[in-house]
């Protein structure tokens, strides 16, 4: 492959330049002080990328993917004497009810179509029946779609309730707007390979300071409970288990590159004007998009495949060409193709991107 590939995946991300060498940095060990300064300085980055954030919230930094970071969100801060109701619109959405069963934590669902925005009404009505659910969890960008779920109307119907909102924020966080106080976030989860384009392995979970006091439940996994983690990273900076060290560098460099670029409103930016200038392409192609444009969020889309061609066909081809998009999952597999428009996509690739769609496309009828 002559170019280098572009991954329009909804992560990990083509990397920069700046990103990929700071992989390579040095060998440390993560018991060492230089570590634990470096495991600091990113959490107090992490949290200054929203500035509300900074003021009110503590990050915990682990190794593993996004999943790790959602699943330690919800083993260490849905309680065991409550319920928490799970808002579910999509694979993640599933996923996270499927942690609160497997962590044994009492849980409802209010399950939606795919296709469906999140009912912001039943959620209101169950809240009210329901007094035993102190806490929502939610997934903000729903990536098996693209949809961006209306955080600020449901935060208010959780407000009102006194219900707070356990956040998978992994597929948004660094690139869509998160109004914490508006939005009455207890608890975030996100990793470093998506918006904020750094390389996999790590992932964090933000949560309100008070929260870090005292556990609402007895931990039920060793690895994933993040008072642990807590404790010694906010008091010495170590962790307590091994750190991915190479991963650690890209995110502090990849914070920096963020700041640099402008922050979240700026990368937003960058990502809806991709979004656009791709949608413009299969529209011209004859592609129908899976929701209503308005709906998505800038940091992924998803298509209908056009009759007659393959998902397996259109990745192909695309991939001959060095880019890979992304496949439907679940009934959507058959039915849709995503494109993320996260990571390191310069002009020219995304000139070669448009060229190699309407080449591949068999355009309207
Ligand atoms: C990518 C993603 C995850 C986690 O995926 P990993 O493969 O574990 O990194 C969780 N939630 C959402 C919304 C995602 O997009």
């Amino acid at each position: 492959m002559a170019q280098r590939p572009i991954l329009l995946n909804p992560g990990p991300v083509t990397l920069t330049e700046r990103v990929r060498a700071a992989l390579t940095r040095a060998d440390w060990c993560h018991r060492e002080p230089e570590f634990a300064q470096l495991t600091r300085a990113i959490n107090r980055d992490l949290a200054a990328v929203y500035p509300d954030l900074g003021a009110g919230f503590d990050a915990v930094l682990m190794t593993g993917s996004g999943t790790a970071a959602v699943e330690a969100m919800l083993a260490s801060f849905a309680p065991e004497a409550h319920r928490t109701l799970v808002l579910a619109n999509g694979v993640y959405g599933e996923r996270m009810a499927k942690m609160l069963a497997a962590h044994g934590r009492p849980h409802g669902v209010l399950s939606h179509r795919w296709t469906e925005p999140v009912d912001t009404a039943r959620l209101e009505r169950t809240l009210a029946e329901d007094r035993s659910i102190t806490h929502v969890a939610v997934v903000h960008h729903e990536t098996t779609t693209g949809r961006l779920n209306d955080l600020d109307a449901i935060g208010r119907v959780c407000k009102a309730f006194g219900a707070r909102l356990l956040v998978d924020a992994v597929s948004s966080f660094g690139a869509e707007q998160l109004d914490v106080a508006e939005c009455n976030i207890a608890a975030l989860a996100a990793t470093a390979n998506k918006c904020l384009h750094g390389a996999p392995g790590l992932s964090f979970v933000l949560a309100r300071r008070e929260l870090w006091q005292a556990p609402p439940s007895r931990a039920v996994s060793v690895y994933l409970d993040l008072f642990g983690y807590h404790r010694v990273q906010h008091d010495s900076g170590f962790s307590p288990f091994t750190q991915a060290v190479p991963a650690a560098f890209a995110l502090a460099e990849a914070l920096a590159e963020l700041r640099d670029e402008g922050g979240w409103l700026a990368r937003r930016a960058l990502y809806r004007r991709r979004a656009a200038r791709i949608a413009a392409v299969l529209e011209q192609a004859g592609v129908r998009t899976l929701l209503a444009p308005s709906e998505y969020s800038a940091v992924l889309w998803s298509y209908v495949l056009p009759e007659g061609l393959s998902y397996t066909a259109l990745h192909d081809a695309l991939k001959r060409e060095g880019f890979v998009i992304y496949a439907g999952q679940g009934d959507l597999g058959a039915q849709i193709f995503r494109i993320a428009h996260m990571g390191d996509i310069r002009e020219p690739d995304l000139d070669r991107l448009c060229a190699a769609l309407s080449r591949i496309l068999p355009g309207p009828r």
